[in-house]
């Protein structure tokens, strides 16, 4: 395509880029819009969404699934709120389906689906996609926005959504270039760390359990002090720990280890539902009717196996083949406060290449939250991941992405008439 000059460039196609340039022209569907992708495809992030089967939204969002900027989402969230996100992808054919927690997916199980449909409606409508076109300036002069590539290329444009997105995975589509884009036009951003992401603790105290998960709570303490718990899957890994419950509390290590003197993080994880006592009497009880067995199948039966001997050994210092018997009264004790309470010092977090989201972005206060239009630059929109908001896992990050898309899509094009007619 050799004509770049649009009414509205939407400057990178993932979620929010795409249902942006929908929005807009279901607003005004004479005008003229383009996405411009830095990658040889859109949507690449989307495909990877869900485990692949795209978590679209969530019909319970609210404003507790959120940090940041909660406050700017209300207005775009109020109007197009997960029901309304719903109804509108069944207007681009994906039929969505809410499961356990409100969660939503495609009916088709395929993220892949969610991407076709999003890339027949635009066809459909006349929307082109430029794929390897990597916005690297974005200026205005007079009315009309001039979006440089790096290889050269100019777009120019009536109005420009921005929306590349966050720092997540960078062979998806996670990139800087957003934030560089909007600060040197005035725009400001505060500090990024991933977010939803796995943890990482001393290898040597793991590194046996690689694999091994249990279902169970697991809370997060900064000096010594619980912050934020979860209950969930919790997975041992060679360097720490993964699963949902333990992405979800990752903000809160990582925002805490990123200050200036970090104070020790650590978490601590409910292997057994049980308060400590009662675990001590299982123990007791377990001790008398399993006296002869040996130390390394004391808790076979109660929790995973290797799990169970890992513990035996950090709580008592007898030879595994010892019989259970010789247990003292102290080592039983030790043995059902780490069934309870076991905590592994948090020394950080994976890096933003396995995050799956950004926490920290863009600046809300220097935009409308009911049209994401830039009060420092007016004819220029922000969509998305950029912003200083991000959500916990469940469909949370999507359904932003959509309903700030909406929001800057439909502005947009409302604003592109009153230029016309101006
Ligand atoms: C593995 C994984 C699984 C996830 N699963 C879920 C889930 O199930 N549910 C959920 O709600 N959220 C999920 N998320 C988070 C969700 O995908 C993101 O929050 C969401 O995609 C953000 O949308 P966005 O439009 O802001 O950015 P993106 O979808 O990341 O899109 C940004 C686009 O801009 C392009 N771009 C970047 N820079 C430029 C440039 N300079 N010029 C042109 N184009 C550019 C990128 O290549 C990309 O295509 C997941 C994230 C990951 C990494």
């Amino acid at each position: 395509m050799n004509d770049l000059s649009f009414d509205i460039a939407v400057i990178g196609g993932g979620a929010s880029g795409l249902m942006a340039a929908l929005a807009a022209h279901r607003k005004s569907p004479a005008l003229k819009i383009g996405v411009l992708e830095r990658l040889p495809r859109v949507g690449k992030k989307l495909m990877a969404t869900g485990n692949g089967r795209c978590n679209l939204t969530n019909i319970n969002a609210s404003p507790a699934d959120y940090h940041g900027d909660v406050a700017f989402m209300e207005s775009a969230m109020r109007r197009f709120p997960p029901r309304a996100v719903m109804a509108r992808f069944e207007e681009y054919g994906v039929y969505p389906v809410v499961e356990d927690g409100g969660r939503v997916y495609p009916m088709s199980g395929q993220a892949s689906s969610v991407v076709d449909a999003l890339r027949l409606s635009l066809a459909e409508r006349g929307i082109p996609e430029i794929c390897e076109f990597e916005a690297a300036a974005l200026e205005r002069a007079g009315k009309t926005w001039r979006v440089r590539a790096k290889d050269g290329r100019e777009a120019r444009a009536g109005r420009v959504i921005v929306a590349t997105g966050g720092l997540t995975v960078p062979s998806l589509g996670g990139s800087a270039s957003g934030y560089r884009l909007l600060e040197a036009l005035g725009h400001r951003a505060t500090p990024r760390l991933p977010a939803l992401v796995q943890l990482k603790t001393d290898p040597a105290a793991v590194r046996a359990l690689k694999g091994v998960r249990y279902d169970g709570r697991i809370d997060i303490l900064v000096d010594g002090r619980p912050v934020r718990g979860e209950t969930g899957e919790v997975l041992f890994t060679e360097y720490g720990l993964s699963g949902i419950a333990v992405m979800q509390l990752s903000r809160v290590a990582s925002t805490a280890l990123a200050r200036r003197n970090p104070p020790p993080v650590s978490a601590r994880l409910h292997i057994l539902p049980l308060p400590e006592e009662e675990a001590r009497a299982l123990l007791l009880s377990r001790r008398a009717t399993l006296a002869a067995r040996p130390l390394e199948n004391f808790l076979t039966g109660l929790v995973n196996k290797r799990l169970g001997q890992t513990l035996v050994k950090r709580a008592c210092p007898l030879p595994l083949a010892t019989p259970v018997a010789e247990m003292t009264d102290g080592q039983l004790s030790s043995l059902a406060a780490l069934l309870t309470g076991w905590t592994l010092p948090v020394t950080g977090t994976q890096g933003f290449e396995q995050a799956q989201v950004t926490a920290g972005g863009v600046r809300t206060a220097d935009f409308d939250p009911d049209t994401m239009e830039s009060r420092l630059v007016p004819g220029l929109y922000v969509t998305g991941e950029l912003y200083d908001i991000d959500g916990d896992c469940g469909g949370f990050n999507l359904q932003w992405a959509w309903a700030s898309a909406m929001a800057a899509g439909e502005a947009a094009a409302i604003a592109n008439g009153e230029l016309r007619r101006g």
